[in-house]
Parts: structure tokens; sequence; C-alpha cells
């Protein structure tokens, strides 16, 4: 059975998030980058007489279903008593602009009719709402079927979240209301500073980041904007800052949060005797294999460098690989150093080691013809290049663009403090929701 609805209490809901966040105009202005698509608190007031899909409530009766199991648009319209035959051209007509096979179970579909009658002729419009931003209206109110495309506003607020980890920074953020989305972008941030699995309890955190909403109902974090983290009484803050070439997370004295790893793992030059390959003939095995590292012909008892801050993992021997350290940058990163003669003082498992520092020297130990380094990074456990691979910049702020910087950095503070003084108001309910798009 369908539920009549009055579809203009949508437009209510619009109405009041337009009030509502009206006062947050003027931070949103500030903010560092453009939203892609902002609220203007008029252009989303309705007119009485249209709904929140912009067609006039009050001409027709309007009913809302969902799309069962193994419901088609084949189905649908069966439903709605349209013959064989005018199914094809609609369904012809519709593949010109949908994919019917996105219509899966749950979605809502909405008719509107004349008269309160459910058949055919009576039916003037068929809304299909694949996700709570996009929609698609077939209108049968013009001289011929039209079916159009479109999507209701979304738009942006910012919003300050503040907390003390427990256990970790998603169990806190979720614990506090916030979008595990946050969380993710927040480690996501710091991944080159910080070590978020060595995050504990006392450490503290704030952020001033985008909550996109359509009409009343949250559509998930944009972007994150300014960050602190007090981490084992040290302080990290981000600012979001792009201004010609330069875009990214910067200290607030303009350098890149971001580390990339050194272009190589030795202070000098270095001769690269075997490269990155997909399929090799392995020198001593001579058998075809991939070649997932770099080796340097170095001398032996080179000293090698860790090409990033992180923690060692593994240091130790390991069969073909010899003396082998592994180390830890963050979530996405890690490299590893492969028959290496020793390895430095302090390098043992669990230990931090910084961006330059000697771990180990070269060696021929494991299955190896002379001296030399096997040198491997990985991106999230997967074997990359190094010396094509593409990191993130990370590059500071030049003198020319430092006024800039700094006016940005004052204004994002200025709102990290204002926000959580407003903090004091409850949390709305968030609903989440799938933003997938057609
Ligand atoms: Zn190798």
């Amino acid at each position: 059975m369908p539920r009549t609805l009055l579809l203009g209490a949508f437009a209510l809901c619009a109405l009041i998030s337009c009030t509502h966040n009206s006062s947050q105009q003027k931070s949103q202005s500030l903010t560092a980058k453009p939203t892609p698509v902002s609220k203007d608190t008029t252009a989303t007031e309705p007119l009485d007489s249209l709904d929140a899909f912009g067609l006039e409530v009050d001409k027709f009766e309007v009913d809302e279903y969902t799309i069962q199991r193994n419901e088609s648009l084949y189905l649908i319209l069966d439903n709605l008593d349209f013959s064989p035959q005018e199914i094809y051209s609609i369904s012809e007509e519709a593949k010109n602009i949908i994919d019917p096979k996105k219509m899966k179970p749950g979605q809502p579909y909405y008719t509107y009719s004349k008269g309160g009658s459910d058949s055919s002729a009576a039916l003037a419009h068929l809304v299909w709402q694949p996700n709570s931003m996009e929609y698609v209206v077939f209108d049968w109110q013009q001289d011929s079927l039209e079916i159009y495309k479109a999507a209701r506003p979304l738009f942006t607020q910012t919003a300050v979240t503040t907390g003390e980890i427990e256990n970790s920074l998603y169990q806190t953020i979720s614990h506090n209301g916030g979008s595990p989305m946050l969380a993710h972008k927040l480690s996501t941030v710091f991944a080159w500073q910080i070590d978020f699995f060595s995050i504990r309890s006392g450490d503290t955190f704030k952020t001033l980041y985008e909550e996109r909403y359509v009409d009343d109902q949250f559509f998930g974090v944009g972007d994150l904007l300014a960050a602190q983290i007090k981490h084992r009484g040290k302080m990290f803050r981000a600012y979001y800052f792009s201004k010609g070439d330069f875009e990214g997370y910067y200290t607030e004295e303009g350098e890149s949060v971001q580390r990339a790893l050194l272009k190589a793992p030795f202070e000098y030059d270095h001769r690269i005797s075997s490269p990155f390959s997909k399929n090799r003939m392995h020198p001593t095995l001579n058998r075809r294999r991939p070649h997932n590292g770099v080796d340097y012909a170095a001398p032996s008892g080179t000293p090698i460098l860790s090409t990033g801050q992180g923690v060692v993992q593994r240091a130790g021997y390991y069969g073909g690989a010899g003396n082998m350290v592994e180390i830890k940058h963050n979530k996405t990163y890690e490299t590893t150093y492969m028959h290496m003669r020793a390895f430095a003082d302090g390098v043992h498992p669990g230990a931090h080691v910084e961006q330059g520092q000697v771990i180990g020297y070269v060696g021929t130990t494991g299955r190896s013809t002379g001296p030399h380094l096997h040198y491997e990074v990985s991106r999230n456990r997967k074997a990359i290049n190094p010396l094509t691979m593409d990191l993130p910049s990370s590059e500071s702020i030049p003198d020319s663009l430092m006024a800039d910087f700094e006016q940005v950095r004052d204004t994002l503070d200025e709102q990290l403090n204002e926000k959580e003084n407003e903090q004091e108001q409850e949390n709305p309910v968030l609903t989440y929701t799938d933003n997938a798009t057609l």
C-alpha cells in the first residue's frame, strides 16, 4: 500500500535548516577553500506550491513507494498500468539519461497523479530518488515524455569537534557523535607526524571542518580546514591553504605537514644496479620474477638512511633478504632495506627513527651476489617503484605567499576558538546517507 505524503513537509524542512544555518554564513565565506555548491539562503526557499523536487505538489496526489527486491523499472511501470508497448518506449528513452540498473531495493520513488487514480493515464510525474541528493523525474505533463536528472542543493557549514582521546581517535569521535570520516581525514592529515597506533589517553584534538547537508539531512563530512592534536604533550597544528601551486596542510609556520620520503636511502651519490621491474631475470635464481625494489650498488659499510621518519617494524635476519630493516612511516607507507652488513645502534623493532637517520650499513647478507642495498617502498602493503612514485609535496609556503597564509591561518584559528564556544548547544542528530552518484 502506498503511503500518501505531503511533500510540502520537505519544503518546510528546507526552510528550517536555512534559518538554522544562516548564522554560519559569515564563517563559511571566510573558509580557505570554496565549497562545491554553497548554500544561497534565498535560492533554497521553495515557492509555496513547489516541493523538494520542484514539482507543483498542490495539483497532485503524491504517493511514496520503495523499490522492492527484484523490482525493475519494467515492473514499476507495469504496476502503474503502462502497457508493454509503452514500457518499452519509456525504457528506451530512460536509457539515454539514467542507468536503470542503479535502481536498487530500498530506494524511494514517488508518483504524482491527477484525480487520485493510480492508472497510467492519470500519472503526471514519476520521481525516483537514488540518494538524498539526486533525483530523476519522468514528466508526462509535456507533449511527450521528458526524463531529467536533478539534484537538491547541497550546502556546507563549518563545524568544530573537540575531544579528549580515551582509547582511539575513531572511538572518541564516534562517541562524541562525529563521523568516522572525520577521524579518517584527521589521521590522514597528520599521518606523517603522528603514529595513530601510539595515540593514548589524555591526547586531545580540535578540528574545524565542513559538514554537507541536503535540506536538514547530513550528507557527509567535507574538507578538513584546520586541526590541532596534542599528542604526548606536544601540540601539532595543521591549516588548510590553497593558492597558486600550493595546496595542502601546513603548520603555523607554513611548513608542509606532509613529509615526502627522501629520494634515496643514501647521503651521497649512489648507482642503481637493478631497477624496479615486474618481470626481471633473477641474477641467482636464474628465472623471471618481479623485482619489487631498487638495487643500489655501494661499497660494503656505506651508511643507509631511513627515507622517512617512522617506527621500526622488523630488524633481523630474514633468509634471502639477509639482515633486513622494515620501517612503517604511517598508515600508508612502509620502506624495507635488505642485505645489510649490520644494523645501526638502537635500530630494533619498536624504535622510532627520524628521516635521514642512519639505520644500518651496506653488505651482502642473504641471497646476494655482492655488496648492495635492496630498497623497497610499499603503499598500502603493495610494492611501488620508488623512482617514479607520486608523493605528497612537502614544500613550505614561500615568502611571497606568507602574508596570505598568515591571514588564512589566523581566520581559521579564530573560527576554531569561536565555534568551540558555540558548542554549548546540543549537537543535532545526524543521519548518515550513502552519497553514491548516479
Ligand atoms: Zn633487489
